[in-house]
């Protein structure tokens, strides 16, 4: 009965909302962007305050250095979501994101347990790849929505923050892969 109301109501998948012809307006999909924007700039605030910390506790230089830079990179994801709101006419308002709220707390958690661990950097990595995976699927599905609703400047800022989340995941991949997690396993 349940499966039954809600398969009319709401989309099975990101796909679904960009590739089938739905009931949803114009008007919701704008709202449902505007939300999500709203999220996404409370949650790049936050990063820009937890990744010093996690750059200062991360033992390996290397990894360090992918924490500032992705700091770096961060502020420029708030400028460009600053932008978008000013292309769509609104103010750049934040709305608490709790997903990314207690992302950081788990990485806060996990850096406080580990401390002084050989598994500390792992630890800090996972907890990175979260929140990268988080910006990642909000980005991508903001993008299609934007897609969808012909906004082209707002598309191309989007894209552009999205391949930096990209690269910033591959990046903490590839110093996992290096000695980070072999210093734990050791
Ligand atoms: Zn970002
Ligand atoms: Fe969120
Ligand atoms: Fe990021």
């Amino acid at each position: 009965m349940a499966s039954v109301l809600l398969r009319g109501e709401f989309p099975a998948s990101v796909a679904d909302t960009t590739t089938h012809k739905m009931k949803i307006t114009k008007n919701e999909l704008h709202s449902l962007l505007v939300e999500q924007l709203r999220d996404i700039l409370w949650a790049e605030k936050h990063l820009v305050k937890a990744l010093p910390k996690m750059a200062k506790a991360a033992v390996d230089p290397e990894l360090q250095k992918a924490f500032s830079s992705h700091l770096e990179e961060t502020k420029g994801h708030v400028d460009r979501l600053e932008k978008i709101f000013q292309h769509l006419d609104l103010a750049a308002r934040a709305k608490k994101c709790p997903a990314m709220e207690g992302l950081l707390a788990e990485a806060d958690e996990i850096k406080d347990d580990f401390k002084g661990s050989e598994a500390l950097d792992a630890a800090l990595i996972a907890a990175a790849q979260k929140v990268e995976h988080y910006e990642i699927a909000t980005y991508g599905t903001m993008r299609a929505f934007a897609k969808r609703l012909g906004y082209t400047e707002v598309v191309e800022l989007l894209s552009a923050t999205l391949e930096e989340e990209g690269a910033a995941d591959k990046k903490l991949t590839k110093i996992a892969l290096g000695d980070c997690n072999d210093a734990a396993v050791a």
